[in-house]
């Protein structure tokens, strides 16, 4: 029986932590906020009251949290509760240089980590179906598989410590810039008096397919699984998709790497959460270019 301790039970942590409930683990779950915790201890999650209590007796913990600040910030009270020989997995998006610290801190106090965020959203947490991106060595990726697998329908080993994040970050890159470009191609097209469907039809079979058309397509009733379908209810909040495209321009900056299309997408990103958009799934980025768009 292996004891894993999860943190931070929100949209992603929640269906992730039922999914290692389902495949027989016990698991000890700690959100700041009663309603994710009533939510998972309805799917078996025995719910407590602290990080630390969290992380007593786990053979490993999971954290799930916004950004690196809250991951370093638990992690003080991870390595001073947890067993020796737990397994520390961070599965949040946070900036590559924390993922650096936060495996420093683990190898200091003696613990085995890896950083290991995910892609596949909300739908991909809910149906298992996560992809993984592990940084770290080895030896710690193969130890996490077997508790990872029953969450993803990919566990990728992406190098050394901070290398998942590397990876997650250039992902989203991808994601964050093609989303916008099936959103002005959807606008462009109702404007021009081209039916949505239409578009979707010919894109989603064509070169323009892509995750952002046909998983998480902007505009409604095209698409299943769309969070367009809910009133653009997050999903992947659009505030999260600016942390990580600021993640990437910070890194390119960094690097001296010239990421045009990486910059413009985060300013687009940054334009529609001042106009208070970042609640709304990243979908939601097609109302701020049909407002945007002349009359
Ligand atoms: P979320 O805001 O829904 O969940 C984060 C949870 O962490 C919240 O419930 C919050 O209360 C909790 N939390 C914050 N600080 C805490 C602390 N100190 N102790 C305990 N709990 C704490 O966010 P999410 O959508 O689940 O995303 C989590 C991470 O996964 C983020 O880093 C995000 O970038 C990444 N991610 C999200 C998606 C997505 O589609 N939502 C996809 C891939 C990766």
């Amino acid at each position: 029986m292996v004891v894993i301790g999860f943190i931070g039970l929100g949209h992603m942590g929640g269906p992730m932590s039922a999914n290692l409930v389902k495949a027989g683990h016990v698991v000890q779950g700690f959100d700041l906020v009663p309603a994710a915790l009533e939510v998972a201890e309805r799917h078996g999650v025995n719910v407590v009251t602290s990080v630390a209590e969290a992380v007593t007796g786990a053979d490993a913990v999971i954290t799930m949290l916004p950004g690196g600040e809250q991951v370093l910030g638990c992690y003080d009270d991870v390595l001073a509760a947890a067993k020796p020989g737990t397994l520390l997995i961070d599965s949040s998006t946070v900036d590559v240089a924390d993922a650096r610290r936060a495996h420093e801190r683990a190898a200091e106090a003696g613990f085995d980590a890896i950083d290991a965020p995910v892609s596949g959203g909300t739908a991909g947490a809910e149906a298992g179906t996560l992809t993984f991106m592990v940084g770290g060595s080895a030896e710690n990726f193969h130890r996490a598989e077997p508790l990872l697998e029953p969450m993803a329908r990919k566990v990728i080993h992406c190098g050394g410590p901070g290398n998942g994040q590397v990876t997650k970050m250039c992902n989203n890159l991808i994601l964050g810039a093609s989303m916008i470009a099936v959103s002005e191609a959807f606008v462009l097209g109702e404007r021009l008096g081209l039916s949505p469907k239409a578009l979707y039809d010919v894109a989603s079979i064509s070169t323009g397919q892509c995750w952002a058309l046909t998983t998480n397509c902007p505009v409604p009733d095209l698409v299943e699984t769309s969070r367009a379908n809910h009133d653009y209810q997050p999903g992947f909040a659009a505030s999260l998709m600016l942390k990580d495209l600021k993640l990437a321009a910070s890194a390119a900056e960094q690097s001296g790497t010239d990421i045009a299309i990486g910059r413009l997408a985060t300013e687009l990103y940054q334009r529609f959460t001042d106009e208070g958009g970042g609640g709304y799934d990243f979908a939601a980025i097609i109302k701020s270019i049909r407002e945007h768009s002349e009359q």
